[in-house]
């Protein structure tokens, strides 16, 4: 499998309300379980747009976007999720002090000294850690077990804040020159990017636009929209891990490729072929790439790698839907901050809006391999 990637396309400049939007998005608190905040956004940017827009009994978005003129059209559902990973409390200790559980993936060895935003009000808190100057050498050789770990808001802080409440990590959204970094890009990039196919959708198909619960925790929200939208074919829009820093040198000063990068920023949205969870129907993968091609917009195939994304569960719902991901690249997922190229972001959204504008029911009497 090669990298892809062609400079031939002209830069893209995001309008700045499409930016300030994903700000929004990404400063909002949407742990999974308790998406409100970010639902909350959505409803208020599709519902202008779209002919339906409702709440099912899990908390996905389930909008529609029926394009026009006679005859079958393809129904095409677009699936980004609303949620992100972080932390529910789970018991109070007193003086402001909490248990906590996470939720979805995280690595435990990155939460000490880490300041968490608490509840809906955003309450501000850290997760606490021994000073140094009170650790022993061994102690600080080793990773500290998460139930030694506490969020702590101090004494009064509010007495609002209870179990089973959710904290993220408090990292505010800012612009790093062609670059963003913030707390939950997953999925905050694919929920900005659906909008954005909402507000533009595409008149030859029904655009089936669904803003998922709960996929953090095992792709649930996905399950139960794919059964409602009964959808002929299903494109997930997600971020995907990128670890493409910079090359070293080996012990005899030789520069070593850097073989785990999965994907690289700035060469353009990730077509899948395969995760830990689906392997993307053919006639998909060949569509996106071709698009790509034709309309000269920068594009790479996603290394091989773990993880799953929505698609995984839609492609099993009913009797099986053809199913692939999209996704924007971005370093340190699952992190207390991510960092993306804007331009990844709105290449993603022009290859999906001209892939969706050339899908016909033809696509799926291809030859499937
Ligand atoms: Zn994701």
């Amino acid at each position: 499998m090669t990298l892809k990637t062609t400079h031939k396309a002209p830069q893209p400049r995001l309008a700045a309300a499409q930016i300030k939007l994903l700000e929004r998005l990404c400063n909002a608190c949407a742990v999974s379980g308790d998406e409100s905040e970010v639902r909350a956004i959505v409803l208020e940017q599709v519902r202008p747009y779209a002919e339906t827009a409702r709440v099912d009994a899990l908390g996905n978005v389930l909008a529609t976007c029926p394009g026009q003129g006679t005859g079958r059209r393809l129904r095409v559902m677009l699936a980004a999720h609303m949620d992100e990973i972080g932390f529910m409390l789970t018991q109070d200790e007193g003086d402001g002090i909490f248990r906590f559980d996470t939720v979805g993936g995280i690595d435990e060895r990155q939460l000490i000294g880490k300041p968490v935003w608490v509840g809906c009000d955003h309450l501000p808190g850290v997760i606490g850690a021994k000073p140094i100057h009170l650790t022993t050498p061994d102690e600080r050789k080793r990773a500290i077990p998460l139930d030694s770990l506490r969020i702590d808001i101090g004494p009064g802080g509010n007495s609002k804040v209870k179990a089973g409440d959710r904290a993220t990590f408090a990292t505010p959204f800012a612009r790093l020159g062609p670059s963003l970094r913030a707390k939950a890009l997953d999925d905050r990039l694919g929920v900005a990017t659906l909008i954005e196919l909402v507000r533009h959708a595409p008149t030859n198909i029904d655009l089936l636009a669904a803003f998922t619960v709960q996929e953090e925790v095992g792709l649930r929200g996905a399950q139960v929209a794919a059964y409602a939208f009964d959808p002929d074919l299903a494109i997930a829009v997600d971020s995907t891990p990128a670890f493409d820093l910079p090359v070293w040198e080996d012990e005899n000063g030789r520069p070593q490729e850097n073989i785990f990068y999965n994907t690289r920023l700035d060469s353009g949205p990730a077509i899948y072929i395969a995760d830990g969870a689906t392997l993307a129907d053919p006639r998909l993968v060949r569509h996106l790439a071709e698009t790509a091609e034709a309309m000269h917009i920068p594009y790479q195939y996603r290394q091989p790698g773990g993880g799953g994304t929505d698609a995984g569960a839609i492609q099993l719902a009913r009797a099986g839907v053809p199913s692939i991901s999209v996704s924007i690249p971005g370093r340190y997922a699952h992190t207390a901050a991510g960092l993306a190229r804007l331009s990844d972001w709105q290449y993603t959204f022009t290859l999906l809006h001209a892939s969706l504008a050339r899908l016909s029911m033809d696509i799926l009497s291809g030859e499937r391999q």
